[in-house]
């Protein structure tokens, strides 16, 4: 019996293109070099986002590829309540606030803070009446966890969080997490009934993931994602990041890179072999 579990979680907003492919045959490597398995999982909690039928066309291109995976895939649309109670568990240990700011009180606090659009986000909760007055208005909020809050409940064990990073070699180094690159998380949206990095752990630990391989582009995520297994008390798996492959314009392929999608591959007569060469892994 393999102690090698890892998974492919690609998110149906679209069809699958070379960059999934060359994810795909990553993790699917890993997995065979270790004699381990891989499961899949649909990331599909955006709802506005993600549409049954490209779900039904990841199946499509994956079983076209000649990936096989263990069990029944997870669907993460299927599941909200699991991620219900992971918030309900933080709120629980005091760690998370409502909060109802706008997209423009945002970037209207950044500035006046002097901070880059997009940088992380740290806020407070509200006072209790003005909280109250704003329930009662049915104004809607989204949860966050404050980090604040994190690190009076952790004490010195949030500035020893870590995890391991195994490069493609092999070589694996421990790094220091970094929760602050993030801030407040939001654990769900005011359009959304959870977030990314809420489902995506909760998944990680139900499903028994010990190997998370993805992109890159998600190498920041483990830094948060450490906090979250650690207050839930969650194991945390090795994390490997693979190079993405970039577009003409040296940016990473987007799902709107029809040209490059699988189907369309496909359908102009590359072979899976071919799909396999091109993606370089
Ligand atoms: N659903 C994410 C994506 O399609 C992947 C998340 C992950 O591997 O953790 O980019």
């Amino acid at each position: 019996m393999s102690d090698f579990l890892t998974r492919f979680a690609p998110s149906p907003t679209g069809r699958l293109h070379l960059g999934h492919a060359a994810s795909a045959f990553h993790v699917w490597k890993a997995a065979e070099r270790a004699g381990g398995d891989v499961l899949l999982r649909i990331e599909d909690i955006d709802q506005t986002r993600c549409r049954p039928e490209f779900t039904v066309g990841i199946l499509e291109d994956l079983a076209w590829l000649g990936f096989e995976w263990a069990d029944t895939p997870r669907i993460q649309s299927e599941h909200f309540q699991d991620y219900d109670r992971v918030v309900e568990r933080l709120s629980e240990l005091g760690l998370t606030y409502r909060c109802f700011r706008t997209r423009t009180e945002m970037a209207a606090e950044a500035e006046a803070a002097g901070l880059a659009p997009g940088s992380p986000f740290t806020g407070q909760p509200l006072p209790a009446e003005l909280e109250a007055e704003r329930l009662s208005q049915e104004a809607p909020f989204a949860w966050r966890l404050s980090l604040d809050k994190c690190r009076d409940y952790l004490g010195p064990d949030y500035d020893r969080l870590s995890f391991d990073v195994r490069d493609l070699d092999g070589q694996t180094r421990i790094e220091k997490a970094r929760p602050d690159l993030h801030g407040d998380i939001n654990l769900t949206r005011k359009d959304a009934p959870t977030a990314y990095h809420v489902a995506c752990t909760h998944d990680d630990a139900l499903q028994g993931i010990t190997h998370v391989i993805r992109g890159t582009d998600l190498e920041d995520a483990a830094h948060i994602h450490v906090l979250l297994q650690t207050l839930m008390g969650w194991p945390t798996p090795i994390y490997t990041h693979h190079p993405l492959i970039l577009g003409p314009d040296g940016q990473k392929l987007a799902k709107r890179f029809e040209s490059q999608s699988l189907a369309s591959l496909r359908e102009a007569g590359l072979t899976p072999r071919d799909v396999k060469r091109l993606a370089g892994v």
